[in-house]
C-alpha cells in the first residue's frame, strides 16, 4: 500500500494570463520538490482523460456552465468567466484532465490500492458552484469526487475538510442541504468570496469556522481541536477529503494568517488519526490554492511526507 500522487504536464497548459498568482509554476515548483529521495516510494501516476467525465461532472454542475468552460477558445486569446477566472485555448483539456485525476484518485483508494492520495491539479475547484465558475475555478474537482464516490461507489458518509485560507463557497452550496456529507471549512474573514460564517450551517453537515486575519498557527490548531476534528469525529465517515489549499501559509500574498509548515503536518496527522479510525486511513487530497511559489512547494511535500506514513 502506498500513498499515490497525481501530475500530468497538461495542467500547465491552464494559461491564467501575466502575473497571475494561480500560476502554472505552481505545479512545476511542488515537482521540483518531490525530487528529494525521500519521496522515491511516492507513487506517481499521469492521469488519462476519463471516458466519462462530462457525466461526472454533470453529478455537481449544469449543463449551461459545463458549456461556457468547454466553448471554443482561440491559442491568442483569453475569455474571462469573471475579473479573476480566465480561459485559455488549453483551460478546458486541464479542467477536463483535473476532474479525471481525482475521480481516478477515489476509485483507487477505494478499491484499495492505495492508502491515500494527493492530487496536484490545476485548476482548483472548491470556489466552483453548481452553475458558476469563479475565483480561479472552473470545475468543483471535490465536489465532483465526493459525488462520484457516493453514486459509483456507494460510499455513504464523506467528510470535506477545507482548510485553504478561502471558503469554499462551491463546495457548500453543492452540500448544504446533504447529511450524508460533512463539510468544514477554516478561512480567513473578511477575504474572498464572503461567505463562510458560523452561522452558516446546512442541515447540521456545514462547520464554518472563520479565522481573523493575522492569526497564528496556535490558534488555527485550536480551533481544529475544539471545534472541527471533534465534529469530524462524530460524524465518523467512510472516506474523507481534503481540500488542500496552502494559502493560510504566512508568506502568501493573497492572505494574512501566520501557518508555518509544522501547522499543515500537524492537521494532517490529526486528520490521519481520525481516519485511520473510522475509515481505514481512506484519504484523497486536493490542490486548493496556495500562492507563494517556495512556501507551497515545502508545504505540499511536507504534507505528503505526512500521508506517506500511513
Ligand atoms: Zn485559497
Amino acid at each position: 500500500m502506498s500513498t499515490l500522487y497525481y501530475y500530468h504536464n497538461d495542467f500547465l497548459q491552464h494559461d491564467t494570463g501575466l502575473g497571475h498568482p494561480e500560476s502554472p509554476d505552481r505545479l512545476s515548483h511542488i515537482n521540483a520538490a518531490l525530487k528529494e529521495s525521500a519521496f522515491n516510494s511516492l507513487k506517481r501516476i499521469s492521469p488519462q482523460l476519463r471516458q466519462d467525465v462530462i457525466e461526472l461532472i454533470r453529478l455537481v454542475h449544469t449543463q449551461a456552465m459545463i458549456d461556457k468552460v468547454l466553448q471554443k477558445v482561440t491559442a491568442d486569446n483569453y475569455i474571462p468567466l469573471d475579473q479573476d477566472t480566465l480561459l485559455s485555448d488549453g483551460s478546458a483539456h486541464a479542467a477536463l484532465l483535473a476532474v479525471s485525476a481525482v475521480c481516478d484518485a477515489v476509485e483507487k483508494v477505494c478499491n484499495k490500492k492505495a492508502n491515500n492520495a494527493f492530487c496536484a491539479v490545476r485548476p482548483p475547484g472548491h470556489h466552483a458552484e453548481p452553475e458558476k465558475s469563479m475565483g480561479f475555478c472552473l470545475f468543483n474537482n471535490v465536489a465532483i469526487a465526493t459525488e462520484y464516490a457516493r453514486k459509483v461507489h456507494n460510499i455513504k458518509r464523506i467528510a470535506i475538510i477545507d482548510f485553504d485560507v478561502h471558503h469554499g463557497n462551491g463546495t457548500q452550496a453543492v452540500f448544504y442541504k446533504n447529511a450524508d456529507v460533512f463539510y468544514a471549512s477554516t478561512h480567513e474573514m473578511p477575504n474572498y468570496p464572503g461567505t463562510g460564517y458560523a452561522s452558516e450551517t446546512g442541515v447540521g453537515n456545514i462547520v464554518n469556522v472563520p479565522l481573523a486575519p493575522g492569526e497564528t498557527g496556535e490558534q488555527f490548531r485550536e480551533k481544529y481541536r475544539h471545534k472541527i476534528l471533534p465534529a469530524l469525529k462524530r460524524f465518523n465517515p467512510d472516506l474523507i477529503l481534503l481540500s488542500a489549499g496552502f494559502d493560510a501559509h504566512k508568506d502568501d500574498p493573497l492572505a494574512s494568517i501566520q501557518l508555518v509548515q509544522e501547522d499543515y503536518q500537524w492537521l494532517t496527522q490529526e486528520i490521519m488519526d481520525i481516519a485511520k479510525t473510522c475509515c481505514n486511513g481512506k484519504i484523497i487530497s486536493v490542490l486548493e490554492g496556495g500562492y507563494n511559489l517556495y512556501a507551497l512547494a515545502d508545504c505540499v511535500s511536507a504534507h505528503i511526507a505526512v500521508l506517506m506514513k500511513a
